[in-house]
């Protein structure tokens, strides 16, 4: 079988690539290889305006939220409400059913319990792979372009030798069809006891219940045992009126910058490209977006008729132009808060408690680019910086320097 675009991974990356590949008129077939789109859900949900822009939709929107609890090891806490919604809470099943569908509408096939299995070989300037199938034999699928889009343990990185080992938090999810909270506010629980490395959190659902996980290093602990920590502590906060979960999801998060995501016919997307933001572990919209100038520089490869690595490579600059000064920022930020132990996340959170930086953090707070809040903070406050390395005080600085290398022993 022939066509221009092979997409592996039907994903928000992979079709928003696919959908925007077929709209100018390409020939695009998507190979996913779960039987349903969207299913199993592996996602808390939250996201920013930017992404149902994208998607064109609010239909997926479960609920708003404008507030956020954030919880130091001791729990004590700092809180900061909006007045109005700063994100999103969606069905996430229905945003990936919801893109697929208009990347079918567009044109783009889609072909369910289709796995990419491996690359066989090049032939005429197109790759041929081997697609398995569930019920039926192997596909050989000629493509001019192979799109990995396919998530976390991207097989289509592995196969063109483009990954390298960028760090993958486990994560542990599970949903709570009744909990007690704010409807309209998020709970980040951080510390070593709860969460080292990223955070836990409690998400409400929109329909009186909420999502709750963790994610955390990889420190061989599993995280199942911090997200048993986070539900008996909030067993205990809510008196017994937190229901039994269900749905338990178990999945990785990839936390690091990719030296390349491109080469000779193949382009890497969302999650196979680590394009994660790494404060919080979030990648719809960065997925989205990358999708987006994917499909950009491919349609213009392939109308020249060369997708050489040197033809694609502006994908390459384009993407990192966009994100990549927030992901160094936000990865150098992440290796700061690894390094500081329980008593000074406490105080940190203290020092949180003014509100003048509360005012900041609603001003300023923005779930796509927290490393903007987090330096007007940090100007603003002495304090909080007297609490970090002294390094930060290049990046922090009013002629706004570029933050330090990341070279320090994460081991402390
Ligand atoms: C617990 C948890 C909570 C999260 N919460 C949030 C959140 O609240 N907000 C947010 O923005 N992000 C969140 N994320 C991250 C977000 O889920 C991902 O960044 C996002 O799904 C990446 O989209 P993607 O299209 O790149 O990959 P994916 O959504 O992972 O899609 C990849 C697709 O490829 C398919 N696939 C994989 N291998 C193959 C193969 N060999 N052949 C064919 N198909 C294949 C998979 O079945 C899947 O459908 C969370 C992640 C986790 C683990």
């Amino acid at each position: 079988m022939d066509t221009d675009v092979l997409v592996v991974g039907a994903g928000p990356a992979g079709s928003t690539v696919a959908g925007a590949l077929a709209a100018r008129g390409h020939s695009v077939l998507v190979a996913e290889e779960h039987p349903r789109v969207g299913l199993p859900v592996q996602c808390a949900g939250l996201v920013s305006q930017r992404v149902l822009s994208m998607a064109g939709s609010t239909s997926m929107v479960r609920t708003s939220v404008r507030g956020a609890s954030v919880f130091g090891p001791s729990l004590g806490s700092v809180s900061f409400k909006a007045a109005e919604p700063r994100a999103f809470v969606l069905d996430r099943a229905a945003l990936d059913v919801h893109l697929a569908d208009d990347a079918a509408r567009h044109g783009a096939e889609f072909r369910t319990s289709t796995r990419f299995d491996r690359w066989l070989r090049s032939e005429e300037g197109r790759h041929v792979v081997r697609l398995a199938t569930r019920d039926g034999p192997p596909v050989e699928v000629r493509a001019r372009l192979v799109i990995g889009a396919d998530g976390v343990t991207s097989a289509v990185a592995r196969a063109f030798r483009l990954r390298r080992p960028v760090e993958i938090l486990p994560a542990f999810e599970a949903e709570f069809p009744r909990s007690p909270g704010d409807p309209e506010t998020v709970e980040v629980y951080l510390g070593r006891t709860l969460s080292p490395g990223l955070f836990g959190w409690w998400i409400p659902d929109g329909q009186g219940g909420a999502r709750v996980g963790v994610a955390v290093d990889a420190d061989g602990t599993p995280a199942r045992v911090y997200f048993d920590r986070l539900v008996a502590h909030l067993e205990r906060r809510f008196q017994g009126r937190l229901s039994s979960p269900t749905a338990f999801l178990v999945s990785g998060i990839p936390i690091g910058l990719l030296p390349r995501t491109h080469g000779d016919g193949v382009l890497l997307v969302g999650d196979a490209a680590a394009q994660v933001k790494p404060l919080s572990g979030g990648g719809i919209f960065t997925g989205m977006r990358c999708a987006q100038l994917a499909a950009d520089v491919a349609h213009a490869a392939l109308q020249r008729g060369d997708v050489s690595a040197r033809a694609l490579e502006p994908y390459e600059r384009a993407w990192r132009a966009e994100l990549g000064e927030e992901f160094r920022r936000a990865l150098y930020l992440r290796r700061v808060f690894q390094r500081l132990d329980d008593p000074e996340l406490d105080r940190l959170i203290a020092a949180l408690q003014g509100s003048e930086l509360a005012g900041t953090i609603v001003a300023f707070g923005d779930i796509d680019f927290p490393t903007h809040v987090a330096r007007q903070l940090l100007r603003q406050s002495p304090s909080l910086v007297r609490l970090l390395p002294k390094a930060l005080g290049a990046w922090v600085a009013p002629a706004g320097g570029r933050v330090p290398e990341l070279e320090f022993d994460r081991r402390k």
